[in-house]
């Protein structure tokens, strides 16, 4: 790489794999061994030079730093919900907004993730939705959500992130590349080092993404469904004209699946739309065969949305219909709603 070109942009490295790095060594006469030493200091906490990377030559520090950078992202706002969750806010180096949610439970910090600004597919129901799609999130953005929050909870002594999902805003199998570097420095040992049951990504259902992604990576399945019928998913969800619930339920079938584990599906459940007894024995006939557990979610209501959440009584019957059929069925608590945190709520006002 040419030195000192002033217009050049500097490689940002968080935005490589370890593969990656290596090529990047090899590239620049460097042994592969520096390549793994180089990507093993950028997930240590409270890292910010390559001045820090003590193990490497000064020389080999220095040209680093002329040619290449690594990302971080500080949290610009952070909101702390009455029930524990908190909202954080980062701003991007082109001054779009995301967010971040981390939602503490008695055994686990459950870190919530974004992965594009805004996103495109339009699900009526949800905020983020509404604000439509600005830009894919590159791989070092996915991933400083991860490594910012946990620094704040190290500094705070509140312990760690030790759980993801990929249920912030944006669709992330529609920023696939940028998904699996993220999901591979995410998994890697000398990266962030999570456990692969410990990671889940959310798709409102991009079919043969779905089928990609377990032949790339073991991570948990979520996939967002909020219909058992096409007619009803038509008009909650446009992706569903394109991967109908044949297509979507197939690829769910030939997803490769953790050990053990079973796909969720997230059904929202919408008063007077997709709540009824007839919806949850279709529901459970939908599912057969496949080894799935059901999250159900109260519609967080909004004024600017045209859905109400079901009485009590509804959704236990709802509930309980599928329960007496063999399926593990959760009514997720809403957590966060107080700041805007919760499902379907993130739309960050600034963001555009
Ligand atoms: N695009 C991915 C990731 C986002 S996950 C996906 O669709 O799965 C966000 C979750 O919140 C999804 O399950 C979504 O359907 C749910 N959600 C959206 N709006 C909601 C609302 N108003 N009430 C409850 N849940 C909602």
């Amino acid at each position: 790489m040419p030195e000192d070109t002033p217009f050049q942009q500097k490689i940002d490295l968080k935005n490589l794999t370890r593969d990656d790095l290596i090529v990047f060594a090899v590239n620049h006469d460097l042994p592969a061994f520096r390549a793994k030493q180089i990507f093993s200091w950028l997930y240590r906490p409270g890292i910010s030079s390559f001045a820090q990377m003590t193990d490497l030559p000064k020389e080999l520090r220095e040209s680093l730093a002329k040619e290449a950078t690594f990302s971080r992202l500080s949290p610009a706002v952070k909101e702390l919900s009455s029930d524990g969750t908190i909202k954080y806010g980062f701003r991007l180096q082109d001054g779009k907004m995301i967010e971040s949610v981390l939602i503490p439970e008695e055994d686990r910090n459950t870190l919530c993730i974004s992965s594009q600004v805004g996103c495109a597919m339009a699900c009526a129901f949800c905020l983020t939705g509404t604000m439509g799609f600005t830009r894919n999130l590159t791989c070092a953005e996915i991933v400083d959500q991860v490594c910012a929050v946990s620094d704040d909870l190290r500094e705070n002594n509140l312990g760690m992130v030790n759980n993801l999902v990929f249920m912030g805003m944006g669709e992330p199998l529609a920023n696939f590349d940028n998904l699996i570097k993220a999901l591979t420095i995410l998994l890697d040992e000398l990266g962030l080092h999570f456990s692969e049951r410990r990671i889940t990504v959310s798709t409102c259902g991009l079919a043969p993404k779905i089928i990609e992604l377990g032949q790339r990576l073991k991570v948990n399945l979520a996939v967002s469904l909020h219909a058992a019928d096409n007619a009803t998913r038509n008009r909650l969800m446009p992706i569903n004209r394109r991967y109908p619930l044949e297509t979507l339920l197939d690829a769910c079938r030939e997803f490769s699946l953790p050990k053990r584990k079973r796909i969720t599906f997230e059904y929202v459940l919408l008063k007077g739309i997709n709540d009824s007894d007839q919806d949850a024995v279709k529901l459970a006939r939908l599912l057969h065969g496949i080894p799935a557990k059901i999250n159900l979610l109260p519609c967080n209501e909004a004024p600017e949305l045209p859905f109400a959440k079901p009485s009590q009584q509804r959704i236990d019957s709802f509930q309980n219909i599928l329960k007496m059929r063999d399926y593990t069925v959760l009514v997720r608590a809403s957590r966060g709603a107080d700041i805007s945190a919760a499902c379907g709520q993130l739309a960050a006002k600034s963001s555009t």
